[in-house]
């Protein structure tokens, strides 16, 4: 029984003919090696991106169901042109839209979930000998049968959801960095590829913007097991494998600086200090399909008085949430709303970080050292996230890759908090 293979090549890497040429010819030499080869490929280049400043020069708030039937067609397009050129190459190939692939969603445009995969299409096209392209990024919803698309960055959730259905024991994401880095290589240069994360590490890091993997193709990995190589396409070398951590060695106190330089906070002047308040502003958000990041929200001094409460949320998301929260203002009876879209996030994230508290207080010193103000503050166990204004966002990713040692092999407890465990490397 032939192996199945499941490639993704993002946007760099098929952004030109010769380029798509040249992904065709990786995709082709696996099939020859005897494996049944399926590969989701994204648009070409910055292609989505032009497709959604066309759709803002005809429309100022797009309609989320034809937003979707436009941005579906850029890696259609690269499909079609893969499978021409591994014809030519006298194997037989064939492209899929989303739709015809299987990929069924729930209705929420512009971000669908992946719902269920019927991967019978594909694996019929595979046993007759065929490669199968498969347009990332998109499905069909189950529901209304409309065309929908799985967010920006989505064809590695294609990648993983198709990894899964076919059983394919890896999922193979070729990008055009060597791998999952310390920070992202394109503001610290001297950032160091990590050889293997954990689920849990590379959740943290995606949620905080590490925009190399989609978050939601790192969750459904971990859900279903699936093992994620992520790779250059450009260059052969061993890249970053994501993985259980049962299968992985004791991690690092501290493993990579994230960064997202497209934040918008969202705050609520004088809200009724009231039980259940704060529940219905989050409500009238979920229900505006807006991903909350961070909430803040601080007891007022005195009771009977008002309180203020933040958000941040995606600055795509800006407009929805403002209009929703808007809406409730009669209902709820604050204040006024009032936002921010030049906000940034940078986060530090490592697995090892639980148990040592020396850390944020650590991180938080080197931002207020390098003169930037920290605006807002989260963690989770292995993670602390500020937010600080967008233009300082990559002095404070560098600041704290330098500060933390993280260009260097490992960084071990002791160097943050003065445990002396021994050394164990990533
Ligand atoms: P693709 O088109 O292949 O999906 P993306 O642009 O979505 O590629 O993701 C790759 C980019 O992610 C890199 O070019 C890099 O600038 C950025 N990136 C951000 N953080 C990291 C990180 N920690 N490690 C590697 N790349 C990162
Ligand atoms: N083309 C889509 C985007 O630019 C999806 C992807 O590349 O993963 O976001
Ligand atoms: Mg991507």
């Amino acid at each position: 029984m032939p192996e199945t293979v499941v490639m993704k090549f993002g946007g760099t890497s098929v952004a030109d003919a010769e380029r798509i040429t040249r992904a065709a010819g990786r995709i082709v030499e696996r099939a020859r090696e005897g494996n049944h080869v399926v590969a989701v490929l994204s648009a070409r280049g910055k292609h989505t991106d032009e497709l959604v400043s066309l759709a803002h020069e005809v429309s100022q708030r797009p309609h989320p169901r034809e937003l979707d039937m436009l941005l579906s067609t850029g890696e259609r397009v690269t499909c079609a042109l893969a499978a021409m050129v591994i014809n030519d190459l006298g194997f037989e190939a064939i492209s899929l839209t989303g739709s015809q692939a299987g990929i069924v969603t729930d209705s929420g445009h512009t971000k669908a979930k992946i719902i269920e995969v019927k991967a019978h299409r594909i694996r019929q096209a595979l046993d007759s000998g065929k490669v199968v392209l498969v347009a990332g990024f998109q499905g069909v919803s189950q529901r209304s049968l409309d065309v929908t698309t799985l967010g920006r960055g989505g064809s590695d959730t294609t990648a993983v959801a198709l990894a899964a259905a076919l059983g394919a024991e890896v999922c193979e994401i070729f990008t055009d960095v060597a791998g999952v880095f310390s920070a992202d290589p394109r503001i610290v240069p001297e950032a160091r590829r990590l050889p293997v994360l954990t689920f849990e590490e590379m959740l943290e890091m995606a949620a905080s913007g590490a925009g190399v993997l989609q978050l939601r193709s790192v969750e459904y990995a971990r859900n279903h097991g699936v093992t994620i190589h992520c790779r250059s396409s450009f260059e052969e070398g061993p890249g970053t494998v994501i993985q259980d951590e049962q299968m992985t060695m004791e991690r690092p106190l501290v493993t990579a600086v994230t960064h997202s330089t497209s934040e918008a906070r969202i705050t609520l002047l004088r809200l009724p200090d009231r039980p259940g308040i704060a529940g219905r502003v989050l409500t009238a958000l979920a229900d505006a399909n807006v991903n909350v990041d961070m909430i803040i929200q601080n007891e007022p001094e005195s009771e009977g008085h008002s309180a203020d409460m933040s958000v941040t949320v995606p600055r795509d998301d800006l407009p929805a949430a403002r209009e929703a929260l808007e809406g409730l203002e009669d209902e709820l009876g604050f204040g006024s709303v009032q936002t921010d879209d030049e906000m940034g996030k940078v986060s530090l994230v490592g697995a090892g970080m639980k148990s040592h508290p020396g850390v944020a207080a650590k991180a938080l010193t080197v931002i207020g050292d390098a003169g930037i103000n920290i605006e807002m503050i989260s963690t989770s166990p292995i993670k602390i996230s500020c937010v600080v204004r967008e233009e300082h966002v990559a002095a404070a990713v560098r600041e704290l890759h330098t500060a933390f040692g993280l260009g260097a092999d490992s960084v071990l407890p002791e160097d943050v908090a003065g445990d002396h465990r021994p050394k164990v490397s990533s």
